[in-house]
């Protein structure tokens, strides 16, 4: 049966018998689906360029025995400029297998799709650092996912700095409630998370950080993370793995 045109990118690609594919695409109005791509890997494949990742386009479809498969790939963007450096290229990597593990099979999430086409346009063309634009993908996922929604005591409600976190539990306090241990947040930390919360699609891109403050973001988001989801990406900390 006939399914038509999905719009929609390549999350995820693996091997499958001698020369296919089976490809997880993150597409338009449908969320998050499996495709088999017969042939895919033959080097005269039209199908080639199509099944890589990152690759975003429009997807001819049929419904098998319980699967699908894509028989037509009209390309859009390849984000050519996220494989010109390993930096921005394991970035990338870690903003598709986030999103794998963040959005839900066959659950439409159009909002967590255009941010992340905005991220990877942002990666591959812009001179804004991988490690901040992972950072604010990883705030708009938070928020969008429900998980993150304002920066405040988490016992008075207090907005005023100084703030701190525990990652105990994996909220925010005002210094007279903050547990034992509590983390102080850098006001560039705080002025960052709320920056991001109140600014959506490429206007979540307007601001720079020291490296100090980045690097506490960075501590703070994979703490929260760890408290408040499941999910456990590989790729996250592939740079400071390999430099270290
Ligand atoms: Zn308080």
């Amino acid at each position: 049966m006939g399914v038509g045109k999905v719009r929609g990118i390549v999350l995820r690609q693996e091997d499958t018998g001698e020369s296919g594919k089976r490809i997880v695409l993150f597409a338009k109005g449908m969320g998050k689906i499996t495709l088999s791509a017969r042939g895919a890997r033959n080097a005269k494949s039209k199908l080639l360029a199509g099944t890589q990742l990152f690759a975003y386009g429009d997807f001819m479809l049929f419904e098998g025995k319980g699967f699908y498969s894509v028989t037509q790939i009209d390309l859009i963007e390849s984000f050519y400029g996220i494989r010109t450096d390993v930096e921005r290229l394991s970035a990338g990597i870690y903003l598709l297998e986030l999103t794998d593990q963040s959005v839900l099979p066959a659950m439409e999430a159009d909002d967590i799709l255009e941010f992340l086409l905005t991220s990877l346009l942002y990666l591959s063309r812009s001179s804004i650092s991988p490690s901040l634009i992972c950072r604010i993908y990883e705030i708009k996922i938070l928020q969008m996912s429900g998980l993150l929604s304002e920066i405040c005591c988490g016992i008075c409600g207090k907005e005023e700095e100084p703030l701190y976190f525990s990652r105990q539990d994996g909220a925010f306090y005002c210094a007279a409630h903050k547990p034992e241990g509590a983390m102080p947040l850098p006001s560039g930390a705080v002025r960052a998370l709320r920056f991001v919360l109140e600014h959506d699609g490429k206007e979540a891109f307007g601001f720079t950080l020291s490296v100090e403050v980045l690097t506490a973001l960075d501590t703070l988001l994979e703490q929260y993370g760890r408290a408040h989801t499941d999910i456990r990406c590989k790729s996250r900390n592939f740079l400071s793995d390999i430099s270290t």
